[in-house]
């Protein structure tokens, strides 16, 4: 294929995945954006097997095919409450990829360059190399984390920055005796750096605890795209250095939005350990008060009687799958007259953007979805907050107690409207490992259930109330 051909499909490549982020930033274009996404891949992959460097076509097939079975059993099967493990352990993948494009790179007999842009090729390899093995083991960490192989806490090593610093002081020594090594004699420094880089990847993710999870996802995610990104530099491909640059800067971008959501830093969430400390609660914050708790049919009661109503979901709702008889709950209600609508913090669920996609699934319509923002002031004037399977994001103590890890995260200030009802299934604590003083609050009842079940016992009883009154 002639090399203008490449480079204008690259190009059309690169615009199509640029359409596709700026489509999958709203909900209601999120469809139009994977569609260019996978578009843009395409081509992408099919103007780069057609080029006069590919000539293997057998392997490449039998490649392609089995990771194309293995994607799509893994997409049609990963339940939504699983996706950040998914996402996790594919950025591994890609930490891996540049991981050993560096050294296939480096040990390439082919590799003609010399003078300048050798020294500048065995930069890049070192540096591509060292994201990559950051990202493949800091991903492979947080895979193990969400998916509860390991503990969630923050392992707080002592001196942990200054071990940091120390890596990262050694690995970049090792980079200056690995550039202009004549014969490939720099492969010692690089594998000793791969070492290096594995354990920082290591540390850097096992240090980062409790609700910080979201922001780790997302910052790995950016690695990823930085990783790929050098890669592209090694195998002087634009597309992949487009790519890698879109995906870097874009999970970064998420991060910081994330973090302010925290009302964090980022450096706090990296070198912060946060989440080896907890226990806020009733003791903590100098309550004595015992949790009360309803029956399904005070509960209907209460949402019979409210004329406003807010939904605070969370991970529970998505666990149990207990969107769709909220859906038939909030339209009863509606349709009696009743303002219900729901409140959407940034970081509920597991991933960004999870609670949005699972009311979407249910058909609730996008005006009565609100987002955190646009809602919270609107507590105080609410007469019924229903909280399923939420914790974190509901937890005063954000507000209310210094002492808390949490202090400082905005949450959804539902314990300022005149009642709040918490369904779940027990008195324990959410993601981040801490207890949560709402429970306790005079204006709060617990309702205990599998939020699905609950849900379903409400709707009965809502239905047939509605059947005896008419
Ligand atoms: P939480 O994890 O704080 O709380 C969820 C609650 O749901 C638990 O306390 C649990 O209580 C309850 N629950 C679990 N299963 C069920 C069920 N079947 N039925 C009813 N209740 C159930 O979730 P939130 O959504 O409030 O907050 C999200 C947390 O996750 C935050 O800390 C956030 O930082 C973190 N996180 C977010 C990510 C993101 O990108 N959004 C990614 C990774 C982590 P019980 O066991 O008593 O039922």
């Amino acid at each position: 294929m002639p090399a203008t051909i490449t480079t204008i499909a690259y190009l059309l490549s690169g615009i199509l995945f640029i359409l596709s982020l700026g489509g999958l930033s709203r909900q209601e274009t999120a469809r139009r954006g994977n569609t260019y996404g996978m578009l843009g891949m395409a081509i992408a992959i099919l103007v780069t097997a057609l080029s006069p460097e590919v000539t293997g076509y057998g392997v490449l097939a039998v490649v392609i095919g089995i990771g194309a079975v293995i994607g799509a059993i893994l997409a049609a099967r990963v339940e939504m409450t699983s996706m950040p493990e998914l996402v996790a352990i594919l950025h591994s993948f890609v930490g891996l990829a540049a991981v050993l494009v560096g050294y296939a790179s480096y040990l390439d007999p082919d590799n003609a360059l010399t003078g300048v842009e050798h020294t500048i090729h065995e930069v890049e390899v070192f540096v591509g190399v060292f994201i990559g093995a950051v990202t493949f083991t800091g991903s492979v960490v947080a895979f193990g984390k969400l998916r509860g192989m390991i503990g969630s806490k923050a392992l707080a090593l002592p001196g942990r920055n200054l071990w940091n610093v120390g890596m990262i002081l050694v690995s970049a020594y090792f980079g200056y005796e690995f550039v202009g090594q004549p014969d490939h004699g720099g492969l010692l420094s690089l594998g000793i750096m791969t070492a290096i880089a594995s354990i920082f990847g290591i540390l850097m993710v096992m240090a980062i605890g409790g609700a910080d999870m979201p922001v780790v996802v997302s910052m790995l995610n950016s690695y990823s795209g930085w990783a790929a990104s050098a890669a592209g530099f090694m195998l002087s491909n634009d597309l992949l250095i487009i790519t890698g640059a879109l995906v870097g800067s874009s999970g970064a971008i998420l991060s910081y939005i994330m973090c302010a959501a925290m009302n964090r830093s980022f450096f706090n969430v990296i070198f912060g350990s946060f989440g080896q400390t907890a226990k806020a609660g009733p003791a903590a914050a100098g309550e004595q008060r015992e949790a009360t708790s309803v029956t399904i049919p005070e509960a209907v009661q209460l949402l019979r009687e409210a004329s406003s109503i807010i939904i605070v979901p969370g991970y529970g709702m998505a666990v149990a799958q207990a969107q769709y008889p909220l859906y038939e709950i909030v339209k009863t209600l509606r349709e009696k007259g009743t303002e219900v609508r729901f409140a959407i913090h940034p970081v509920a669920g597991r991933l960004p953007g999870h609670m949005n996609v699972l009311l979407a699934e249910a058909k609730v319509p996008y005006d009565i979805v609100l987002e955190m923002e646009e809602i919270n002031h609107d507590f105080p004037e609410t007469d019924l907050v229903l909280v399923i399977g939420a914790n974190d994001i509901v937890n005063p103590a954000a507000l209310e107690d210094p002492s808390s890890p949490i202090y400082g995260m905005p949450v959804l200030e539902c314990w300022k409207a005149k009642q709040t009802i918490v369904m779940k299934r027990s008195m324990g604590s959410g993601y981040a490992g801490i207890d949560n003083p709402l429970f306790y609050k005079e204006n709060n009842e617990m309702l205990f259930g599998d939020a699905k079940k609950v849900v379903d016992a409400i709707l009965a009883e809502l239905k047939s109330g509605a059947a005896h009154a008419a």
